[in-house]
């Protein structure tokens, strides 16, 4: 074996052949990062293979060096890599590349070490301080040591500044052997301000019990199914099971990886995993600063954790025995990436599971509907958890018809009389409400009453959003923003007119009927940091807040005993979208919110405002019934060949020349038309629902069916072989999860 397949860091979508030198041998592996020769220069590259003969003639250039010892990718992950870049229609290298941290890849990022000092005997030391403070001599050196021999070991900078001294005396205590010194590698730690209490398991409840021993059993045997799919509603102890599944798989010397979204990756999830196992936990996210990340993933390199926590690229920490994969509430749309390599993290997760023989674990009150078929049609074991832990009863669930109308005839409708009226309820009883709108700001649109004006960001084909408080105008889009108009820049009339209420004018109303409450307002207007975030949090936890009022960053996750009402102001928000899946977000959606009512030992209650209260997703969500949704929904899924049934792939134009990109979206279709066998269906080019972006046009294509393994490999092949006309982007979307 002696000719090694590199890709250097271009995206060529190419490997290169090397010779591996004599010197080299036995050292170069897949996986391992290599500097070569490359042009006139030279590149780094990832060695993705090992082979005896080169298909090229010419004579090979000789690999020149191997990089530093951390950037080396396990052999497993290379693969994943590989089958990423085809089944994602994406270049290697941007599959390669998400594999690693970019602050492992790079090699810049380095351990951070510090200078410890101490005394290399105490008796010796002590008996140095005395002699010589009778005799008043060597008073630094003396300080010194009087610091050291308080503390076990210090750092430099410690050790200066509590002394008050020079370096000088350090050194000559150095130099007479009295003080050692020691350089030492230490370890950023992202949560080391948290501050965790040791837990113990729990006793399993029946179902828990149910739900472990067919994991248990799997673990033991990983050979037939590897994939559980747990579906337990909210506050079923979904993450108990986790955490004894992992007690289980470490026992058997194995490793964990754990996913959560990026929006649950909070302090609050983390100490749970942390209370239960230590610092055998590494956390990645993507707060980190370079330094941390580099660190974590260290940890991880070196067997120094057992367990990573994190969101959707803690998929790829570099475990050699990995055991157990689990990706929590799999259902959340973030696990997909917004860019090349698109790549999903459950399915990824599910195919690293079956490459590694380790069991994956995928947890949700709603599973989505390609797990749960899957767990239905026998590919995946299924453990359900249909009761709350201690029995704690499911929220009851009271539904508002909007179209009945006003509170009173001067007040606003968005907030119905019995929704007041609960939360009135609930304030002279001193628990809390949550409410929710998922839409941020004061007014979705402003529009002159006088000549119909409407505010439209010019880049975007959306209109722009009012945020009272700041007076300005945004687009939620591009983040473009402007001064609020008194008057319309149009006609000059002062008829404006603000409508689709969003949480800022919910705060301002609320504030106005219940006057005394005291409320906050959680989104990401709001929360910029997260610090802000963890702060209105434990506010609300130490019953400082009698209203939380947010998006859907308050549905999730969140743990508060004392919330015992949460009110959804307007349940339609989502199901207009023009996506197929709008009907399931919208169920796994007020599903999720109304899971934070009634934690403690009072039955929660949800009130559900509608105005399509006949509306069979509304129905099913109001009565929680998730077998009778998907039923419901996957009727038509099935009819119309939309996921599950079938895959979904969307290739997408986008570019600032309208004409352009309908032409090359046309043309592009041309190709791929004559391939189209009877089980696809394809949606002529035609514009995004949301046509232009930061300035830019968006078409698509649409295609979806069975067996289009052939034609995801040429679209693969066209997109990146072909040379595409300037002023156009181009890509695909495989299993798409928004087509807007
Ligand atoms: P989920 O992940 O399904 O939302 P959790 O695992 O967070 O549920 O459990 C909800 C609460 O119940 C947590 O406070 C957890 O500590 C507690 N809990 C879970 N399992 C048990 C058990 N077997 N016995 C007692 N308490 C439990
Ligand atoms: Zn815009």
């Amino acid at each position: 074996m002696n000719i090694a397949k590199v890709i250097v860091d271009l995206s060529l979508d190419k490997a290169f052949d090397y010779n591996i030198p004599e010197e080299l041998k036995g050292r170069v592996h897949i996986g391992v990062q290599v500097k070569v020769p490359f042009g006139r220069s030279s590149r780094r590259g990832y060695v993705l293979n090992i082979v005896e003969k080169s298909d090229f003639d010419s004579p090979l250039k000789d690999i020149h060096s191997i990089c530093e010892r951390h950037t080396k990718i396990p052999e497993p992950l290379v693969k994943l890599g590989r089958w990423m870049a085809d089944y994602y229609c994406c270049s290697r290298e941007q599959a390669v590349r998400t594999l690693l941290p970019r602050a492992v890849r790079s090699g810049k990022v380095k351990h951070k070490t510090l200078k410890l000092f101490s005394v290399v005997d105490t008796k010796e030391a002590e008996e140095f301080v005395i002699e010589h403070a009778e005799k008043k001599r060597y008073e630094p050196q003396l300080t010194v040591l009087r610091t050291l021999l308080r503390h076990k070991e210090v750092s430099q900078e410690q050790l200066l500044k509590e002394s008050g001294v020079t370096i000088s005396p350090v050194k000559t205590l150095i130099k007479n052997g009295l003080v050692s010194e020691e350089k030492r590698v230490v370890r950023r730690d992202p949560f080391a301000d948290v501050t965790i209490i040791a837990d113990q398991p729990q006793q399993p409840t029946p179902e828990q019990k149910m739900a472990l021993e067919k994991i248990y059993s799997m673990l033991d045997d990983v050979s037939e199914k590897h994939t559980l799919l747990l579906h337990g509603v909210t506050s079923s102890g979904k993450t108990e099971v986790y955490l004894q599944a992992i007690a289980k798989a470490l026992g058997k010397g194995k490793e964990a990886i754990v996913l959560v979204p990026e929006i649950a990756l909070t302090p609050q999830t983390v100490r749970r995993f942390r209370a239960r196992f230590g610092d055998m936990v590494s956390v990645l996210h993507s707060r980190l600063t370079e330094g941390e990340r580099f660190d974590e993933w260290s940890k991880i390199n070196d067997s120094l954790v057992k367990i990573a926590v994190g969101a959707r690229s803690a998929l790829f920490a570099p475990f050699q025995k990995l055991g157990l994969i689990i990706v929590d509430e799999e259902h959340e749309s973030s696990y997909k990436q917004g860019e090349a390599p698109r790549y999903h993290a459950r399915d990824v997760a599910v195919l690293r599971g079956q490459m590694e023989n380790a069991v994956v674990i995928l947890g949700s009150a709603t599973p989505s509907f390609e797990t749960y078929k899957n767990a239905v049609d026998g590919k995946y074991e299924l453990a359900e958890l249909k009761k709350r832990v201690d029995d704690c009863l499911l929220p009851s669930v009271k539904v508002v018809d909007n179209r009945l109308g006003a509170l009173d005839n001067d007040k606003p409708s968005i907030f119905s009389k019995m929704l007041v009226n609960e939360v009135r309820g609930r304030l002279e009883k001193g628990e809390q409400t949550i409410l929710f709108l998922n839409r941020r700001g004061f007014a979705r649109q402003m529009m002159c009453d006088h000549c119909g004006y409407v505010a439209e960001c010019p880049q975007c084909s959306v209109s722009y959003t009012y945020h009272k408080k700041r007076e300005s105008l945004t687009c939620h889009l591009c983040g473009d923003v402007i001064r609020s108009y008194v008057r319309c820049p149009k006609c000059n009339a002062e008829d404006i007119r603000y409508s689709g209420t969003g949480t800022e004018k919910i705060e301002a109303i609320a504030n106005a009927i219940f006057s005394k409450a005291r409320i906050e307002r959680m989104d990401s207007d709001t929360m910029r940091k997260t610090s802000s975030y963890e702060a209105v949090l434990n506010k609300f936890k130490r019953g400082e807040i009698d209203i939380l009022i947010g998006t859907q960053m308050i549905a999730k996750g969140l743990h508060f005993p004392n919330v015992t009402l949460v009110g959804v102001l307007n349940a339609d928000q989502g199901l207009y979208i023009p996506d197929f899946r709008s009907d399931e977000r919208t169920f796994q959606l007020l599903t999720q919110v109304a899971g934070r009512a009634g934690r403690g030992d009072v039955r929660g209650e949800v009130v559900v405002q509608t105005f399509n209260p006949d509306n069979e997703t509304i129905r099913c969500s109001v009565a929680q019934d998730f077998n009778a949704f998907f039923k419901y929904d996957m009727e038509m899924r099935e009819a119309l060949a939309y996921p599950p049934f079938g895959h979904l792939l969307a290739v997408h134009f986008r570019s600032e020349d309208q004409q352009l990109c309908s032409n090359y979206a046309e043309q592009f279709m041309q190709h791929i038309r004559p391939l189209c066998h009877e089980k696809v269906i394809v949606t002529e080019p035609a514009p995004s629902p949301i046509e232009r972006v930061k300035g830019k046009y968006r078409y698509m294509i649409i295609l979806r069916g069975e067996k289009i393994k052939m034609l995801r490999r040429y679209i693969r092949r066209m997109i990146l072989d072909t040379r595409h006309p300037k002023g156009i982007d181009i890509y695909v979307d495989v299993d798409a999860q928004s087509l807007l």
